[in-house]
């Protein structure tokens, strides 16, 4: 951990009472550190105390940055085309509107003037607050004017960007954990520019695209606290303990003693596991087993190679279309892909096309829809944007030759999408055969089993694709029909439902019998509890964040698959939760 020992410290006698919050860990580890609120990332503000003599200088760098915007909307104003739809010319005046209302330009500045905050803090502040009353409106058309007080703060946050006194750096950043109600995936990825602790919020399920990228960070990461961001205050001393889900707020010695302990311990463990880095993957009776690794970014490729990975088994790559007003274009793609496909040598990149939707949406996107897990997204949202797929297509197509490049389509559910995908990359091939470019001719092709319908009708996946890779995560979403980013329902979420078992053994088996390269690529992949599980039921290839891969890999070392292989048929035939979870705790012993 990043933690600096010397600088965390218990607060004198006049300490603020300790208390404790359960939630949902889904990033392992222990961080200890100082609280630090936020709003979104995108509103990530810095919170200092204003010196009495500079307070009228912060207030004026407040009313320069407000009069900045009127002057930025004004001219956006003059400059809308008259043909332009009138809810253009309507949208900027309502933002003047808000801009302008006492509310917003008069009540931060007395925050500023009696209560000696920073001017982006006071911002911040209120602003959390009016978002707060537009909540309760009833007319859901008012509630969602929320979004351009938002808007109207964020330009605001941005004038007063150049004017801004950071105290906080990267040694500052490493002792603060990040306390916030709720935080989108886009939100997350901002974060990987910074070096914070730990990370705590309010919502969040454990399989939400948010909790994805906090474990992709790993550090330490709670989410489902409800109550956090409510009850804790800044610069409060917290320890995140990520694996049991718990939130201590200003502990006592003996706590904090304890828990550095334990922190130590864990880091000891993590150190001993680096040995393994280059051990193959293989069960004590001789069986090779492939563990690859999910990425998002370019970025993260450090962490792949430093894991040892076999190759890269899920590249999200609908993350590089987020915290951006544009599209990324084919040649900005294509290098992303290239790097990726370069570092790893040779070894297999599978690059899942366009995930985007639900929780992870763009700008320019079509309106989310009233259910968006179950509406346009993925593979659906590319065949109806076929220009933004052909770019992307013709993208991964032209990085193939730079590597072992594989095409993975996410959210198959019928034939007709295969078909309709296979046309598309025929075209995105002739387009490029037209201009001369090369490619990898014989690019495989693979689909994702994420729909229920796709594992129980499998056949025609199996026959059509050249290799299957599960999403757990969605495949548990949509078989129990709970929303994995609303933790109100995420103590449903059940990855040992007998139904979940059920489709995922089927379509193992079906893969194996037919031949067919098969991975887990969901969160189950890189969970401890159900490696053992999984090898029983006849995977061999897992995919996973690099930061679980040398835990996973201990796992399959210490596994004799002629021992698990009948428990985890027992398993699957114990169709009920208790019997199953007796048997698992069995096949772990
Ligand atoms: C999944 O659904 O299990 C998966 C790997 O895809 P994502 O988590 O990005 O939806
Ligand atoms: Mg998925």
């Amino acid at each position: 951990m990043t933690n600096s020992e010397t600088d965390i410290h218990v607060a004198g006698s006049h300490a603020s009472a300790s208390f404790t919050l359960h939630g949902a860990g889904v990033s392992d580890g222990i961080a200890i550190g100082y609280a630090h609120l936020v709003s979104s990332a995108r509103l990530e503000v810095a919170h200092y105390d204003i010196a009495a003599d500079s307070v009228d200088a912060e207030v004026l760098r407040f009313e320069n940055a407000i009069g900045h915007v009127r002057g930025e909307l004004l001219q956006l104003e003059a400059s809308v085309p008259a043909s332009a739809p009138a809810e253009i010319g309507a949208f900027l005046n309502v933002h003047r509107m808000i801009l302008d209302d006492a509310s917003l330009s008069q009540v931060p500045r007395n925050l500023i003037r009696n209560r000696h905050c920073n001017a982006e803090w006071a911002l911040t502040q209120q602003m959390d607050m009016l978002v707060a009353q537009f909540e309760e409106i009833e007319d859901a058309y008012l509630r969602e004017r929320k979004n351009d007080v938002v808007q109207v703060v964020e330009r605001v946050l941005k004038a007063l960007l150049g004017s801004a006194h950071v105290p906080t750096g990267p040694s500052h950043e490493a002792n603060m954990i990040v306390v916030a109600h709720d935080l989108s995936p886009a939100d997350m990825m901002l974060f990987k520019q910074h070096q914070f602790a730990g990370f705590v919020t309010d919502l969040g399920g454990i399989t939400s695209h948010t909790a994805i990228v906090a474990r992709s960070l790993n550090i330490p990461a709670i989410v489902g606290l409800h109550h956090a961001r409510g009850l804790v205050h800044e610069n409060e001393l917290l320890i995140v303990d990520g694996r049991d889900g718990v939130l201590i707020v200003n502990p006592d010695q003996q706590v904090l003693t304890e828990y550095k302990l334990r922190r130590d311990q864990l880091d000891i463990e993590r150190q001993k596991l680096k040995r393994l880095r280059s051990t193959p993957a293989r069960t004590i009776d001789g069986e090779s087993v492939e563990l690859h690794a999910n990425i998002e970014l370019p970025q993260d490729i450090d962490d792949v190679l430093e894991s040892g990975a076999n190759g890269i088994g899920l590249f999200r790559s609908e993350f590089l279309f987020l915290n951006r007003a544009d599209l990324p274009g084919e040649d900005e793609q294509f290098e992303a892909y290239r790097l990726v496909a370069q570092s790893m040598q040779g070894k297999p990149v599978t690059i899942r096309t366009l995930d985007l939707g639900a929780d992870k949406s763009i700008e320019s996107s079509h309106e989310a829809g009233p259910n968006p897990a179950m509406g346009l997204r993925a593979i659906r949202y590319c065949l109806a944007e076929p220009l933004m797929f052909l770019t992307q297509l013709r993208a991964i197509l032209r990085a193939s030759s730079y590597g072992n490049i594989r095409l993975l389509i996410p959210m198959l559910a019928h034939a007709h999408e295969i078909e309709q995908t296979f046309v598309a990359i025929a075209q995105a091939k002739a387009s490029l055969d037209e201009e001369g470019v090369a490619y990898d001719r014989s690019i495989q092709i693979g689909g994702m089993v994420e729909i229920p319908a796709a594992a129980l009708a499998l056949g025609v996946f199996v026959r059509k694709l050249d290799f299957l890779s599960i999403g757990t995560n969605d495949l548990i979403q949509y078989t129990l029909a709970i929303d994995r980013t609303d933790d109100a329902v995420s103590h449903l979420y059940d990855q040992l439902h007998p139904a979940v078992l059920h489709l995922v053994a089927h379509t193992i088996r079906s893969a194996n019998r037919a031949g067919k390269p098969v991975a887990v690529c969901g969160e189950m992949a890189g969970d401890l509890s159900v490696t053992r599980l999984l090898l029983g039921l006849g995977l061999r290839q897992f995919s996973m964040h690099p930061a679980q891969l040398l835990a996973i890999k201990q796992q399959v070392l210490r596994t004799n698959l002629p021992d698990v292989t009948s428990l985890a048929t027992r398993i699957l035939r114990a169709g009920n939760v208790d019997k199953t979870r007796q048997l698992l705790a069995k096949l772990n012993a």
